[in-house]
């Protein structure tokens, strides 16, 4: 068995959809804070890439809190979108995190792009890089991937973001209409989990 390395950790992030993740795949051994806990805002994400934006976060929230800090960046990548919204992800949906209005703006420039889209297979995948950091230390970060395609409606009132528009490789539900746990079983975050657990 591993020894355990931390006996507490901060979960870097303010969104409560990626909260009851992260907890629901973190060992129950160890003690959980998140940024309510402390009165945290979220830092200005600046970085170009995922991995950079999980890193500042981590590193932000570690060194307000003084804990180790586990924090993830995420977002869906729409292939003929050219990969938007991205890192944007979050910002898509406004300053009030409205996803009615992130999801009509895929529907929109999906219209630009092209008029006939609602009759092809959109390829997206959602992306999550995961950090864990210690003050300005990188203990470990990782990236998981799952692929998948945008449905031309929106289905399913279960999880959070983008969720209703997303239908995983070989599947025919969209996030939004399976199960908060079965989901969470085969997503981006938890397949970039797998990678990082073994430095908990
Ligand atoms: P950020 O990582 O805080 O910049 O936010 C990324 C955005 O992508 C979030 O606001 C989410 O709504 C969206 N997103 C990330 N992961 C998921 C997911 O598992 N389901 C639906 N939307 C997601």
């Amino acid at each position: 068995m591993l020894k355990k390395k931390f006996s507490k950790i901060l979960i870097g992030t303010n969104n409560k959809g990626k909260l009851r993740e992260i907890k629901g795949l973190l060992p129950k051994s160890i003690k959980i804070f998140s940024t309510s806990d402390f009165n945290l805002r979220s830092p200005p994400e600046n970085g170009l890439t995922f991995k950079e934006n999980s890193i500042i976060k981590s590193k932000y929230f570690s060194k307000k809190s003084n804990l180790v800090c586990i924090a993830d960046d995420s977002g869906l990548e729409i292939d003929c979108l050219d990969k938007k919204p991205g890192i944007f992800s979050a910002r898509w949906a406004g300053s009030k995190g409205d996803f009615n209005k992130a999801i009509k703006r895929v529907y929109k420039e999906l219209d630009k792009k092209d008029k006939n889209w609602k009759f092809k297979k959109i390829k997206a995948r959602f992306v999550c890089a995961l950090s864990i950091c210690y003050l300005d230390k990188i203990i470990a970060s990782v990236t998981g991937k799952i692929e998948g395609s945008i449905s031309n409606k929106i289905r399913g009132k279960n999880g959070f973001g983008y969720d209703p528009i997303f239908i995983p490789k070989k599947k025919r539900q969209t996030f939004g209409e399976m199960r908060f746990s079965s989901k969470c079983k085969i997503d981006h975050r938890s397949i970039a989990f797998k990678k990082i657990k073994k430095f908990l």
